[in-house]
């Protein structure tokens, strides 16, 4: 019994308990969950998906938008799903790439997708933000006794596309066994049991929204708040009455500034998870002092699902993501000849353990690149490991800035700068420079427009870092770019300051 589902089933004793509870007060139980995802894989295999086939979905968050996974898992189908952001011509390259025979997509989307569909030969079918549309129509009329499919472990249960900031975005090929491994790890790591209330408020599109969140909630049979976004107003009101709340860091940052966010509001919570970018220190000091909770920061990436965490008990470290979870090696390796790096040193981070991907989908000499011949997945970030154990990360590697021939790791500059008062946050980006190949360059976002100037940032930093690492220039902005996960989109701002020093 390796389908994911039978495995959820399996460990859902009382089909009674409940899986979600969405804003309107609507309840959705683990058996109605169950009933309708088999209505849902009926009209799926009528629309001729066959196990093995790519069930495509961009749509809204919503119920039946979840339960659209599972009902895929259940046809034995690999569940494909796309940012909502995504345009049609971002599109064309997926469903090209991915070749599903069913999309499901939004009512008001399904003109152009009806295009692209057509040149794969696939069907299309919706779901709206209200969670109806033709799928959800469909499926009520179905018998809900649907044998699910049986599956291998090393069977496909998904593929997530990588946001794809450099070169072509790649389908991460997931198994029934990579996601059911993180959700039970997850689970003993993070305490997780049926008594737990999740607020849910990031987007299902993406490891964190789906797997990380709902595959440790149903699995501990635990229930979550569905919102169909972040909303700071609403996350304040409903700490009263859950447990656990998992975000991007720009959620806690943002819930600082919140007035409802006190010692009262949280006093029911037990636990604040951060992921999928990185947490600043003074973010994790300030949300201490000010709720009493230290927040626990986990390193994970589509390709992977989750690799290291902070501990449940013992010390949750500002600016580090924690030691390896049960199960997954983590190791420091010299990103140019591979040698393996000791304590404190810098380098790329690999891992390997039951969580990692099988390959990228359909592109077999990318997916050697990014394995070493011991089995270790290249992830691209660069780090170290310290005497304790933990694991900090320094930035990706495309972001490592090469100047003058030297090496400098943004990260470390980052935080001499984050640390002055005045300053809210900075992003250290190299830019095209004709002496030095590139400069160091600092793009600062300042508590206010009078809070410090480039004068006082670049006489703290002489004594601070080697001149090598000095940025050559400050750049003040009101934000920074990110994409919908929170991650800072250097990529952005190195296109934006190309010309900065003027390279011919
Ligand atoms: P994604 O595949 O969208 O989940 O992005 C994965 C990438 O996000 C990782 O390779 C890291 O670069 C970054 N990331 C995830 N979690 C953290 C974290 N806690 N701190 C710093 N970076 C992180």
């Amino acid at each position: 019994m390796s389908n994911l589902f039978d495995r959820l089933v399996a460990k859902t004793p009382d089909l009674t308990a409940k899986a979600i509870e969405n804003l309107d007060g609507t309840i959705t139980t683990y058996g109605d969950l169950f009933v309708l995802a088999g209505r849902m894989a009926q009209v799926l295999v009528a629309h001729g998906v066959k196990p093995g086939d790519r069930v495509a979905a961009q749509v809204e968050k919503s119920v039946p938008a979840l339960v659209l996974y599972l009902a895929t898992l259940r046809a034995g189908a690999v569940y494909l799903p796309l940012n909502t952001a995504y345009t049609l011509a971002e599109l064309d390259y997926f469903i090209g790439d991915a070749e599903p025979s069913l999309i499901v997509c939004d009512p008001s989307s399904d003109k152009g997708i009806a295009e692209l569909a057509a040149k794969v030969g696939a069907k299309v079918l919706t779901i709206d933000p209200k969670g109806q549309g033709t799928l959800v129509a469909l499926a009520q009329n179905e018998p809900a006794d649907f044998k699910t499919v049986a599956r291998a472990g090393d069977d496909l249960a998904a593929i997530l596309y990588t946001s794809g900031t450099t070169g072509r975005s790649k389908g991460a090929m997931l198994t029934h066994d990579n996601l059911h491994s993180n959700a039970t790890t997850l689970i003993d790591y993070w305490r997780f049991t049926k008594s737990d209330i999740l607020i849910h408020a990031l987007p299902i599109y993406h490891t964190h929204g789906l797997f990380v969140a709902t595959n440790v909630t149903f699995f501990s049979g635990a229930s979550m708040i569905f919102l169909p976004k972040f909303d700071p107003d609403k996350i304040t009101e409903l700490m009263a009455r859950a447990t656990c709340l998992m975000g991007v860091p720009t959620f806690y940052v943002r819930l600082l500034q919140h007035a409802g966010l006190t010692q009262s509001a949280v006093k029911n919570m037990r636990l604040f998870v951060s992921g999928s970018a990185p947490l600043l220190s003074d973010t994790h000091r300030e949300w201490s002092a000010k709720t009493g909770h230290a927040i626990l920061e986990r390193y994970g990436m589509t390709e992977t699902n989750m690799n290291t965490s902070n501990p449940y008990d013992g010390d949750r470290v500002p600016g580090a993501v924690g030691f390896p979870l049960p199960g997954v090696s983590v190791r420091i390796a010299d990103p140019d000849t591979g040698a393996f790096l000791g304590t404190d040193e810098i380098g790329m981070i690999e891992v390997k353990g039951p969580n990692v991907f099988k390959g990228y989908w359909r592109m077999p000499e990318k997916t050697e690149a990014e394995f070493r011949s011991d089995g270790f997945f290249i992830t691209g970030d660069l780090g170290k490991i310290d005497a304790r154990g933990y694991v900090h990360i320094v930035g990706r590697g495309k972001d490592l800035i090469i100047t003058g021939g030297f090496n400098v790791y943004p990260k470390e500059i980052e935080s001499e700068i984050d640390a002055m008062p005045g300053v809210f946050e900075s992003a250290v980006i190299g830019v095209p420079h004709k002496d030095f190949g590139e400069g160091v360059t600092a793009v600062v976002v300042r508590t206010n427009k009078d809070a410090i100037d480039e004068k006082t940032i670049m006489g703290a930093l002489q004594d601070r870092l080697a001149k090598f690492k000095q940025p050559k220039k400050i750049i003040f902005v009101d934000d920074l770019p990110r994409n919908t996960m929170g991650k800072v989109q250097k990529n952005v701002l190195r296109d934006q300051y190309s010309a900065l020093y003027s390279v011919q």
